[in-house]
């Protein structure tokens, strides 16, 4: 129950750093990559608050640089599992009683820890081991601090909502913290999505196992030490790298297990979903279910859009972090009237991408994740060169002599249905149809249905008759829509993120959507005279 006067002001966004040549900062991360690079550094498991090792162990390498190794990683079993069940049950308790404000100063101190001296730890890790560009690590640690800062101003304006009272009566909504455990699971394309899974629930007083991705593990590594050192006290975050198969069988099959919070693909949050349903008697709670998923973001242009910003868009939004944002651009739907000026326009900026290793600050673009990404990708380039409906606008080419390297790839598909128009790719592949402008609604009502997914989706126009014609008919293909601008850099408190349909529970990471998910109402009603009474008034004669 939160005792504290409620004071935490909206938060501000934290500014990104421009790292322009010259720049202080700029020198700073230099000299931190160069000495992240130059080390390989021992990963324990975190339960309890203390380092446990195993001799189960994963390699982490640059996948820019795939034989360079920068970590080693301890992987938790069944035993480790059941002991980091066993320690965020054991502090369950303190922590839920941790005065709210106590609690909140914890993340709000990692915050400020993170845009301040902490900030080039991760922006150096995410940058070697997740293979982004200065750039884009730095709106990633920048939307890290934005979520420990909005979630705890969440938290405080779920509390403040109270029920109303009548003289004699106090009614009041204790908001507690889930009757278990949550099990937090995440992906690699975001240092700050995987601080957030388990944080979120954290803030609102819950305790966490948290399974990071092993492709996101040291960057989410610092992150869980910058916890402990701002004082989060042991057992609350439990920090448990395994294979997700032994999440599944030791973790979310707990009874325990109140809450699951995921970032990832379709098809895993499907198979957690239907496990969790073939057990639901089992539960001691109903599990609480949040999942932000899979897409296939688009870009839809009318021929009045304004050909130059529809080109930076697509360039932008489908090859930034080599596509691999769950916002990407990965298909586009271009009138064909405009799509000559459109397609010379997408030649001339792909042309000028570079591609290569993220410690020279003149990369547009790194490598894919790992090799399975990189097979995935290279399958889908294969096909559409052998197959007579597609043809390469840009790219096509790859190469994994050093590191996962897929050129930024166009592909011009004669029908809007062909696999890499509806797939989710997740690499730096983008398919355009070219329609006929005269098929406008044929062409929106493809681009609603057509693939299963809702996440970003972007127009562009000008005339507004047809922007909101454009927006009704694809309302339910996203549940983050763009006029004018690319589909991908949500903000946090700006454009609260998630998507629907195949894409998610949609419950807008950093918001009180989210965090309202994390607590179980307790109504509590008192009595200040109460009445002895036993008849009513009305049951009087006279
Ligand atoms: P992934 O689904 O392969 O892995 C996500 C996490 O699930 C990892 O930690 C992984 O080890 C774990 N996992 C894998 N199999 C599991 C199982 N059987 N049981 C339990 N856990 C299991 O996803 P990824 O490759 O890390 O990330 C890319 C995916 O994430 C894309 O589909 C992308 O669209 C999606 N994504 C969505 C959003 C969003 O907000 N909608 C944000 C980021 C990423």
């Amino acid at each position: 129950m939160p005792n504290a006067y409620f004071t935490i002001k909206r938060p501000e966004n934290d500014p990104f750093k421009g790292y322009l040549p010259g720049s202080a900062e700029r020198a700073e991360l230099k000299e931190e990559l160069a000495k992240q690079a130059g080390q390989v550094v021992r990963i324990p498991l975190i339960i309890g608050g203390k380092e446990v090792w195993t001799d189960e162990t994963i390699t982490v390498t640059m996948p820019h640089d795939h034989q360079h190794v920068i970590a080693e990683c301890c992987m938790a079993g069944e035993k480790e599992l059941k002991q980091a069940i066993d320690a965020a049950l054991a502090a369950k308790d303190a922590w839920e009683a941790m005065p709210w404000e106590h609690r909140s100063a914890i993340f709000l101190k990692a915050a400020d820890m993170i845009t301040g001296p902490y900030r080039k730890v991760l922006n150096a890790s995410t940058m070697l081991g997740q293979s982004k560009t200065v750039f884009q690590a730095e709106i990633d640690i920048a939307e890290l601090a934005d979520f420990l800062r909005f979630g705890v101003w969440g938290a405080q304006e779920i509390f403040k909502e109270q029920p109303s009272s009548v003289d004699g009566i106090w009614n009041r909504q204790d908001y507690r913290p889930l009757d278990g455990f949550i099990c937090a699971i995440s992906p690699f394309n975001f240092t700050s999505i995987g601080g957030n899974l388990p944080t979120a629930p954290a803030i609102v007083g819950n305790v966490a196992l948290w399974k990071p991705s092993r492709t996101a593990v040291l960057s989410n590594y610092y992150y869980m030490k910058l916890l402990q050192w701002c004082g989060l006290p042991a057992g609350v975050i439990n920090f448990v790298p395994c294979t997700g198969g032994d999440m599944s069988k030791h973790v979310i099959s707990h009874p325990k297990m109140a809450g699951f919070h995921f970032t990832g693909s379709t098809a895993v949050f499907q198979s957690v979903w239907k496990q969790v349903g073939e057990n639901i008697a089992s539960y001691a709670n109903y599990p609480r279910l949040v999942g932000e998923t899979g897409g296939k973001d688009f870009i839809f242009a009318h021929n009045t859009a304004d050909v130059e910003p529809l080109a930076a868009a697509i360039v932008r939004g489908s090859f930034e972090f080599q596509g691999q944002k769950c916002s990407a651009c990965s298909r586009a739907f271009i009138p064909e009237s405009i799509w000559p000026q459109v397609e010379d326009l997408l030649k001339k900026h792909t042309a000028g991408l570079k591609v290569g290793d993220v410690q020279e600050f003149d990369t547009f673009m790194a490598a894919v994740i790992d090799k399975a990404s990189f097979e995935t990708c290279k399958g889908y380039i294969d096909r559409a060169a052998a197959s007579d409906e597609c043809e390469f606008v840009a790219g096509g080419t790859y190469d994994d002599s050093k590191g996962w390297f897929v050129q930024p790839t166009i592909i011009r598909c004669k029908t809007p249905t062909y696999e890499s128009m509806v797939k989710e790719i997740f690499g730096p592949i983008v398919s355009i149809y070219v329609y006929p402008d005269d098929k406008l609604d044929e062409t929106l009502a493809v681009c609603d249905s057509a693939s299963p997914y809702a996440l970003t989706g972007a127009i562009f126009a000008q005339d507004r008759e047809v922007i909101v014609k454009m927006e009704r008919a694809l309302r339910n293909a996203s549940g983050n829509f763009y006029i004018n601008d690319k589909c991908t850099g949500a903000i946090v408190g700006q454009q609260p993120f998630g998507g629907a349909r195949a894409s998610g529970t949609n419950d807008k990471a950093g918001t009180t959507l989210n965090m309202v998910r994390w607590v179980s109402a307790h109504t509590v009603k008192e009595a200040f005279c109460p009445s002895p009474a036993i008849a009513y008034p009305y049951m009087s004669e006279k």
